[in-house]
C-alpha cells in the first residue's frame, strides 16, 4: 500500500512539474482520502490535489480547497466521519483546478465559496496556465459568491480566521488562511513541499512575488505556527524560511546569468537550481519560465 501511495504522490508531483496541473487520465477510484488531525478542531485531508484544510464546530464546517470533482463524495464522507454538520464555507486558496475542481459540487450543495477577487475573475473564463494546460471556465454554481481584496476575517467555530492576500506570487489571486487562535495557517500553493514550486506566470505569478509573499508570511507567523502547505506534509516557519532561501538563491543565480548576458540555453548550463532540484526536463522548463521574467 505504501508503494502505491508513494507512486500516486510521485505521479501527482510529476503532473505538477512536467505538465503543470495536467489532468492525465487519473484514476480517481483508487484515490483514498486521509484525514490528519492538526490541532484543536482543525484537520487537513489528503487525497489527490491540494491539501484540504478543515475546521469543524458548532457553526458547521469551513474547508480550504476541495481537490478534484470526482473526489467530492469521498471528501464529504471523510468530513461526515468528523461531524454531521454541513460544509458552510469553501475557501479557495487560488483558482487552480487541483484545488477548486470540486467547487461546482460544493456550490450546488449549498456552500458559500469564498476567494480572492482575482481568483474568481480567473474562474469566470477559460485560462491557460504557465506550461500550457487549459483550465475551463466554471459554471455559476462553482464561482465564489464572496470575494475579498486585501484581507477578510471570519468568526467561525470560536476561531478568528484571517484570509490574507500577500500579493501576486503563485498566481495573482492567492489567499492564505490563518486560524489565528489555533495558530495554524493554510498557505495554498505559495508554499509547497515539492522541490520547485509551480509559478503560474501566465496568471500573474512570479518568482519575485513568491519570494516577497513568503517573506511577508514569515513575518506574520511565528515559530509555533503549524503550516498546512498547498501540497505536502505539515511544516514550520523554519521550513518556510528554507524554501524562501532556496528561491532567493536560485533567483540570484538567474540574475547573475542575466547580467552576464547568457542566452536561455547558456543559463541552463550554469545549473542555477543545482543542489535543490535535479537537472532534468521539468527543472529546465521551470528555470526557463523564471528566466523569462527577467527579460
Ligand atoms: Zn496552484
Amino acid at each position: 500500500m505504501a508503494d502505491i501511495k508513494e507512486n500516486t504522490r510521485v505521479f501527482s508531483i510529476l503532473c505538477l512539474l512536467i505538465l503543470p496541473l495536467g489532468l492525465l487520465a487519473q484514476d480517481f477510484d483508487s484515490v483514498e482520502i486521509t484525514t490528519h488531525h492538526v490541532k484543536d478542531n482543525i484537520y487537513y485531508l489528503e487525497g489527490s490535489g491540494g491539501n484540504i484544510g478543515l475546521i469543524i464546530g458548532k457553526d458547521g464546517v469551513l474547508i480550504v480547497d476541495n481537490q478534484f470533482a470526482p473526489l467530492t463524495n469521498k471528501i464529504e464522507a471523510a468530513i461526515t466521519d468528523l461531524t454531521k454538520l454541513p460544509v458552510t464555507f469553501v475557501v479557495n486558496s487560488h483558482f487552480h483546478y487541483d484545488h477548486t475542481d470540486g467547487n461546482e459540487n460544493f456550490g450546488r450543495a449549498g456552500a458559500y465559496i469564498v476567494s480572492h477577487d482575482n481568483a474568481r475573475r480567473r474562474m469566470e473564463s477559460t485560462q491557460v496556465l504557465a506550461g500550457g494546460y487549459t483550465q475551463n471556465r466554471y459554471e455559476e454554481a462553482g464561482l465564489p459568491k464572496i470575494t475579498f481584496f486585501d484581507a477578510m476575517r471570519f468568526y467561525f467555530n470560536d476561531e478568528p480566521i484571517e484570509l490574507i492576500y500577500s500579493g501576486p506570487g503563485h498566481t495573482d489571486g492567492d489567499a492564505q488562511v490563518y486560524f489565528l487562535e489555533s495558530n495554524v495557517i493554510h498557505t495554498g500553493d505559495m508554499f509547497v513541499r515539492y522541490v520547485l514550486p509551480f509559478v503560474d506566470q501566465n496568471n500573474g505569478g512570479s518568482l519575485d512575488g513568491m519570494i516577497e509573499a513568503t517573506d511577508s508570511l514569515a513575518s506574520v507567523i511565528n515559530d509555533e505556527t503549524v503550516i498546512i502547505p498547498g501540497h505536502g506534509q505539515l511544516s514550520s516557519r523554519g521550513d518556510l524560511l528554507d524554501y524562501r532561501d532556496m528561491l532567493v538563491t536560485i533567483r540570484g543565480n538567474l540574475s547573475r546569468a542575466k547580467v552576464q548576458g547568457l542566452s536561455p540555453s547558456e543559463m541552463l548550463e550554469t545549473e542555477p537550481a543545482d543542489g535543490f532540484a535535479p537537472a532534468d526536463a521539468s527543472t529546465n522548463a521551470w528555470l526557463l519560465r523564471a528566466y523569462d521574467e527577467y527579460r
